[in-house]
């Protein structure tokens, strides 16, 4: 058992968990599942890559992958990314003035729970910036029960109580997925990564049986340009 990003073998122990947080680059199972699909797709050097709040293991091997140029890493607090010297300001719910049709890959791991502004604002920017082949790669922590979401002055309390995290604007439940998320783009019925792995390789890569399928907080998505469902 490896990481799939950084090759390393040591892992640390989270609470409830168990030791899934690789000790090099601290990835955590669902990052690395994403670095599977990330190979999956076969990135090309010419390709263009946003990646959006970038982990440290898939930032190193991105930057060693893509031409100068073609990887943009951004976030809304780039001073958050000392290893990315290179990441730039992104205000996701502001983008009017990010290019139409440019990238090959958007990458974006728990960040949709942050954005406070109307869900699909973000995810229709985000598809508008694809190009039409271009691919969509996003983990979103669905939650148990219904949607919930408050942008106003509720407290970090309030919002841990709500949404499972202080700094968290929105819950993203699974009873009534077809009512948020499931409006906007075309998900899977159920999500299950051996459809594109073996077993081997998810276990190989220290990936829990229990993250494997279904929508939780490491479901991977990979969304193609036109599964935005609400264009005009
Ligand atoms: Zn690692």
């Amino acid at each position: 058992m490896h990481c799939n990003i950084c090759g390393g073998t040591e892992f640390v122990t989270l609470k409830k968990r168990g030791p899934v947080r690789c000790a090099s680059c601290m990835s955590l199972e669902r990052t690395r599942l994403l670095w599977l699909h990330i190979e999956r797709l076969q990135v090309q050097p010419g390709w263009r890559v946003l990646h959006l709040a970038p982990e440290r293991g898939v930032y190193q091997r991105l930057t060693q992958m893509l031409a100068p140029g073609n990887y943009t890493v951004a976030d809304f607090d780039p001073t958050g990314y000392p290893f990315a010297p290179d990441c730039v300001q992104i205000d996701l719910t502001c983008m009017e003035d990010w290019p139409s049709d440019h990238y090959d890959l958007i990458i974006h791991s728990h960040v949709i729970e942050h954005i406070p502004a109307t869900l699909a604002y973000p995810i229709f920017h985000l598809h508008r910036m694809l190009k039409p082949t271009g691919t969509h790669l996003c983990v979103i922590p669905f939650l148990p029960g219904d949607y919930d979401e408050c942008f106003g002055l509720i407290g970090k309390n309030e919002r841990l109580r709500r949404f499972g995290q202080s700094d968290h604007v929105r819950r993203l439940g699974t009873e009534d997925l077809h009512a948020h998320l499931g409006s906007i783009v075309t998900l899977p019925a159920v999500p299950d990564a051996r459809e594109f792995f073996s077993e081997d390789t998810l276990r190989d890569a220290n990936i829990p049986e229990s993250d494997w399928s279904g929508f939780h907080i490491g479901t991977v998505l990979a969304l193609r340009k036109q599964d935005y469902k609400l264009s005009l």
